[in-house]
């Protein structure tokens, strides 16, 4: 794709602000488990970073997806791929579907200032017994007057403490599982939702994960995306949104890890000379660059499809699942070349490897993607 000047100002822009606002705290918010979402998505929507293809009427800027994707690669600047991920569910996981089916009213309520960087978003579909399985969740909302009553309780959930807002996948009706379900914009402050517990994990440290509990929450009828019953095929929908701009940003992440690693073996002497300088080094960077070039290329190839209007599905499952290999594949060939320093926590690749590794799991593990390339090709077995 060709990418133009005001692509190159999105990425210039995204470079000057993480260097100033955002790198220098990140080990500070690494060490607390935490960062300010308010704060960093603030300051992003000030930039007019968080609605670059949302639309103009909801306070986006109406831009084509590229815009988006170009962003999705420039926060891997970010010295830790907590707060990307983060970025990413306000941007690309929670809000696509509001953006694209919700009412005027809802949008107003919760897109808008979403964009501006006052609200946080959470996304809620896993749960304790369904995460690669999502028609296997539990959690109800059923009609009672006015109001879904919501029971339930949402799993993993990325900015679950700080979110203001939630796009929920919740069960509507007792129908047929992928036609009873609705996504429902549940605001975390009403009465009946608590945080469980903020989960710790070996990576993504700033990021807060959280295990959260509904308990007969009340939520206006007119809070519902589209249509009711729809929320699994809506879903489906984010999650390409979801998978592309995971395969974007990881690339981007993984190509980081590259460049650090020349860096880092250049200055290290080793028997004589710089550690970079042995053929067996320069080689595995050189195999290990061409692999992020070539999955790159594929994810670009799905931006370009959904810049044409065109269903992307398929190739963004494909990014996504290769993205998640490689990146397993990066972070340790890298590692092994820091030597000592790349087993310390402080390293930058010591950080890629424990934070990359979430790649091949969230947004649907690699053997889910493995089954939906499976359907495409039409090799799934009619019977699983
Ligand atoms: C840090 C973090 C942040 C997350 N953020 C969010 C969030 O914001 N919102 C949200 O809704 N969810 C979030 N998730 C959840 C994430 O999407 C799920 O963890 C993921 O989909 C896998 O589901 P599971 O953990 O229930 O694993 P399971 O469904 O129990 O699967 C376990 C493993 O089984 C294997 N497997 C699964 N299906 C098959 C199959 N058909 N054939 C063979 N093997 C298979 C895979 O290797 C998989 O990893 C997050 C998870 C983490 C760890």
């Amino acid at each position: 794709m060709q990418l133009t000047p005001e692509h190159e100002q999105i990425r210039d822009t995204v470079r000057r602000w993480v260097a100033q606002e955002v790198n220098p705290h990140v080990d500070a918010w690494e060490a607390e488990e935490i960062f300010p979402a308010h704060q960093v998505f603030g300051q992003m929507g000030r930039l007019g970073l968080l609605g670059l293809n949302k639309p103009v009427e909801d306070g986006g800027l109406g831009l084509d997806y590229s815009y988006a994707a170009v962003l999705a690669e420039a926060i891997a600047d970010i010295d830790c791929g907590g707060i990307p991920m983060a970025i990413g569910v306000q941007t690309d996981m929670c809000t696509p579907a509001l953006a694209q089916r919700g009412s005027a009213e809802l949008r107003a309520e919760f897109l808008a200032p979403a964009i501006r960087g006052e609200r946080v978003g959470c996304i809620g579909v896993s749960e304790v017994g369904g995460g690669s399985d999502v028609a296997a969740i539990r959690t109800t909302a059923r009609r009672d007057g006015g109001d879904y009553v919501i029971n339930g309780g949402k799993m993993w959930i990325t900015n679950g403490t700080q979110a203001d807002f939630c796009c929920l996948l919740a069960n509507t009706s007792d129908g047929p599982v992928h036609r009873n379900k609705s996504l429902i914009i549940v605001p975390m402050k009403a009465r009946g939702i608590s945080v469980a517990r903020k989960i710790r994990k070996i990576g993504m440290d700033s990021s807060d994960t959280a295990q959260l509990y509904f308990d007969d929450v009340r939520v206006p009828l007119r809070h519902c995306i589209g249509e009711e019953g729809m929320g699994f095929i809506y879903q489906m929908e984010q999650f390409q949104s979801e998978r592309l701009w995971g395969a974007l940003n990881a690339t981007a992440m993984a190509q980081r890890a590259i460049d650090q690693t020349i860096d880092y073996t250049r200055g290290r002497q080793v028997f004589g000379r710089p550690l970079l300088d042995n053929q067996w080094v320069h080689f595995r960077l050189a195999e290990l660059q061409a692999d992020v070039a070539a999955v790159r290329a594929l994810a670009w190839q799905g931006v370009e499809m959904v810049v044409r209007g065109e269903d992307a599905t398929r190739v963004a499952t494909m990014a996504k699942l290769k993205v998640g290999r490689l990146v397993r594949e990066v972070a340790d060939g890298c590692l092994q070349f820091w030597g000592g320093m790349g087993y310390v926590m402080e390293s930058p690749v010591s950080r890629f490897f424990r934070d990359g590794r979430l790649t091949s799991i969230g947004a649907g593990a690699d053997e889910v993607m493995l089954q939906v390339l499976c359907k495409f090709m039409g090799i799934f077995p009619k019977n699983a």
